[in-house]
């Protein structure tokens, strides 16, 4: 498999951390997926995308146990 970005060869499945925004927060849920060694790009497989809308769901109905890791913070 060659990576559709950059035409790289080498893509290795990858410890990443997913960003998932809801509302003004971000979250971020550890994922396992594909990731090209040269330019970052991630590759999602069906699955990993059904599990990403899954989660977002549960986010929003609060279902999910969370901690604080930083804060998102504006130019007031
Ligand atoms: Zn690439």
């Amino acid at each position: 498999m060659k990576c559709i970005i950059c035409n790289g060869d080498d893509i290795r499945k990858t410890d990443v951390k997913e960003e998932l925004k809801i509302g003004n927060d971000i979250i971020f849920l550890p994922i396992n997926v594909p990731v090209c060694t040269s330019c970052g790009e991630r590759y999602y497989d069906r699955r990993t995308i059904q599990y990403l809308e899954k989660e977002e769901k549960r986010l929003k109905e609060k279902k999910v146990n969370l901690h604080e890791v930083g804060k998102v913070l504006e130019y007031a």
